[in-house]
């Protein structure tokens, strides 16, 4: 019991989604790259199709990474590879639209009014509230920072891309850890939030978990379906 008290500290994670303002122009300055580049993919006529459907399948993006070494890359690179393949599993969305709450209701705790299938439709339609025009991915912007004295993982919020990624915890955690972590800070990109720290029946929080379950499970060599 205390490992579990334990571990769902470690997901803490600050989220300030309490300013209306939204700079809509922030997406254009996804040109602006840091990463290396093999974690890019080519340029996506996407781009210059907003609003079109996604046709199913979540890619994975790593837009702007910056303050990460060689070495911690390769960990965000393996982070993206299995969050890639958890989000496009049957199983993934098996256990979304099943989804049951800690009141046993089958849905998320703050959700907007969206049943799990509406969540599932948003997660999967890939289109940030800051950036409508990807659909079909998931795109990073990640920005390492090192505070010792912290229990947060990582933060963002409504006005921002980027997610700001706590070393204390990166340096240790394992890809599969760091997955979860992106899960949940990309569900806030989507508009979703929890009450508290402490709610973690929340679509960031729940699926955050989901993710971080099922990556493991690949990283020990189980092929997910
Ligand atoms: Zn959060």
């Amino acid at each position: 019991m205390k490992k579990w008290i334990f571990s769902l500290s470690l997901l803490l994670c600050a989220s300030f989604i309490n300013s209306p303002k939204i700079n809509h122009n922030e997406h254009e300055h996804a040109s602006a790259l840091t990463v290396a580049p093999k974690m890019l993919k080519a340029s996506d006529a996407r781009f210059i199709q907003p609003y079109s459907v996604n046709a199913g399948y979540l890619a994975v993006k790593g837009m702007e990474v910056k303050g990460f070494d060689a070495q911690s890359l390769e960990k965000v690179e393996q982070a993206f590879s299995v969050l890639e393949k958890v989000v496009n599993s049957e199983e993934f969305k098996s256990r979304v639209l099943n989804f049951v709450n800690t009141q046993g209701k089958t849905e998320f705790a703050s959700n907007k009014g969206l049943t799990n299938t509406q969540i599932y439709a948003t997660f999967m339609d890939g289109r940030e509230t800051l950036q409508q025009n990807t659909p079909g991915e998931m795109n990073y912007y990640l920005s390492l920072y090192n505070k010792r004295y912290s229990k947060v993982i990582g933060w963002t919020n409504g006005d921002i891309n980027t997610i700001n990624i706590n070393w204390k915890f990166f340096k240790s955690f394992k890809p599969s850890d760091v997955a979860g972590n992106f899960a949940h800070e990309w569900t806030h990109k989507i508009g979703f939030d929890h009450k508290s720290a402490a709610e973690h029946d929340s679509a960031p929080y729940a699926i955050g978990y989901i993710v971080r379950e099922m990556a493991e499970r690949a990283a020990k060599g189980e092929e997910l379906h």
